[in-house]
């Protein structure tokens, strides 16, 4: 910060926490971009922007990188994931707290962001061996047909504010073992943990030593920076994480130059809560999918449908839990929701309940507290708000903790609503009935990515492919085979004989 600037607590220890991480002061006390902390609203850093001549020589620097990275052997690429998973597993308190700090996560949250860093670290290394194509049957004999898969080139990473680092990590760690090169341009709000993180990775680089220069950078700034990547040619695929306008922003301009997208944006998760559902547990589940991360997952539960015989009891337990449920600062261990990201974040929410209520939505909290101990930042209730059928208020993504309920009567109608909003991302039904939940994760079932029974939608692990449909954008990241999009596929066809046999049986004799 500049020295002319009052300095409060939080960018005092924010910028403790960077020194200790190694990232140079120069880096996060000089610029133009202020990043703020939504614990009192304070500036906590101040950030140099990325010009143009920035972003054009960070690209063309990792496209060089790419050149010699493709020709490291893949487990040898796992090398150097498997040293960025030990710097981040020395690292994790320290940028957990960052991330608290920056993003305003509960601390139990923002180490379960690190850990998830390092889980998808371990998993890039074990893939770095299991990189394979298949072996065809070819209908010509004495050949030999295979597939290979070769790294793509350079990769953009545009990553959204409330998860400022796990995402590149999903991204980052597979790009790397593929033999990609990559940059990241982290989100406005959150620039601070993502020079820390790229701190890390740099340090990984030096430590395995043979990582050429330019292979990861970072990139600052707003949409204009992204926007960068997503026009040049260089850039061989864009994961751009955020809302579904940016989606809609940059989806049509890579599908123009025939660039490839992983699109993970909004979402309007849903629980079905079936008569026979164990109450208990999906109050518990409830809760946490609802409220957890103060309503700022993309997999945050905004739709409850619940079935009209146990509406009053599911309703009456979801009560007690909100009203038990801490809202404050993050720092503080007793807290279950923290600050929303900003003063928008608190508007949109506002307009949301002004507009259920004149639905005849019944609201209970999504009030603004604190504001006298913190008048710069803004912390709210979480809200439960009863509608009698789901209006056009429900059927969009509000990035705020409000939890919409509304009855069914069978399971069919419960379907139809859950399905019938424009996002895909993660559903989830609490039944004891097997063939609720069977038809329920069957083809007529949930029309999301990801598709739970007796767990909330949110809290993925990195092992299964994660993303969703529709406007949720259709990208697959993390596990499963996701890493296929990090890499170009060739069909090898080899003939080992002394005839040239056509394919379907063609003569072309000379
Ligand atoms: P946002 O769309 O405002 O910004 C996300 C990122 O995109 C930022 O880095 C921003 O600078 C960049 N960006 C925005 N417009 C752009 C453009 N036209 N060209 C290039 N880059 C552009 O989103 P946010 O407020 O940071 O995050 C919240 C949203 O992200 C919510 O909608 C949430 O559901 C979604 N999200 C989705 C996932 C997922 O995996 N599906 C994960 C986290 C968040």
């Amino acid at each position: 910060m500049a020295s002319s600037e009052a300095i409060g607590d939080v960018a005092r220890e924010a910028g403790q926490w960077l020194q200790e991480l190694g990232v140079e002061p120069s880096l996060f006390s000089v610029g133009e971009l202020r990043a703020h902390s939504p614990i009192t609203g304070e500036a906590i850093g101040r950030v140099k922007v990325s010009g143009v001549a920035d972003v054009k020589a960070a690209i063309g620097a990792a496209d060089d990188a790419f050149r010699s990275w493709r020709n490291v052997p893949a487990p040898r690429r796992g090398e150097l994931v498997r040293l960025l998973g030990e710097e981040l597993r020395a690292a994790k308190p320290h940028l957990a707290r960052l991330v608290t700090l920056e993003a305003g996560k509960i601390a139990s949250e923002s180490l379960g962001e690190i850990q998830e860093m390092i889980d998808i670290c371990d998993f890039a290394v074990g893939l770095s061996r299991q990189l394979h194509g298949l072996t065809i049957a070819t209908e010509r004999p004495g050949h030999r047909m295979m597939e290979t898969w070769h790294p793509l080139g350079v990769v953009g990473v545009i990553t959204s504010f409330n998860f400022p680092v796990a995402v590149w990590a999903w991204n980052a760690a597979l790009a790397l073992i593929c033999g990609d090169a990559i940059l990241w341009k982290p989100s406005e709000k959150t620039p601070l943990t993502a020079l820390a993180t790229h701190t890390l990775l740099m340090r990984a680089c030096a430590r395995f030593g043979e990582a050429p220069a330019g292979l990861a950078s970072v990139l600052i700034g707003g949409r204009d920076v992204g926007a960068f990547l997503v026009e040049d040619e260089r850039v061989k695929l864009v994961s751009a994480t955020g809302s579904t306008a940016m989606g809609r922003a940059v989806a049509p301009r890579l599908a123009q130059r025939f660039a490839r997208a992983i699109l993970e944006l909004g979402g309007n998760n849903a629980a079905i809560v079936c008569p026979s559902a164990s109450l208990d547990l999906a109050t518990r589940a409830i809760a946490f999918a609802a409220m957890g991360t103060a309503g700022q997952r993309c997999t945050s539960l905004r739709r409850l449908i619940v079935h009209e015989d146990i509406h009053a009891a599911l309703l009456d337990r979801l009560r007690a839990a909100y009203a038990s449920a801490r809202v404050g600062d993050p720092r503080e261990s007793q807290t279950l929701l923290g600050p929303l990201i900003d003063e928008a974040a608190y508007a949109a929410m506002r307009a949301t309940l002004d507009e259920a209520r004149t639905l005849g939505g019944a609201v209970t909290g999504g009030e603004r507290v604190l504001a006298e101990r913190f008048p710069n930042a803004y912390y709210v209730t979480p809200a439960l708000v009863e509608l009698a059928e789901q209006a056009r208020v429900a059927q969009r993504e509000t990035f705020a903790p409000i939890l919409f309920v509304m009855k069914y009567r069978n399971l069919d109608e419960a379907l139809d609503m859950h399905n019938s909003v424009a996002h895909g991302l993660a559903s989830s039904i609490f039944t004891n009935e097997l063939c609720e939940a069977e038809k329920f994760l069957s083809a007529e079932g949930s029309d999301c990515g990801i598709a739970n029974v007796n767990i909330g939608p949110s809290g993925a692990e990195i092992g299964g492919a994660f993303g969703g449909e529709k406007d949720s954008g259709g990208g697959r990241e993390a596990g499963s085979d996701a890493w296929k999009a990090y890499m170009r596929r060739a069909t090898n066809t080899i003939n080992y004989s002394k005839d040239l046999p056509l394919a379907q049986g063609v003569r072309f004799d000379l």
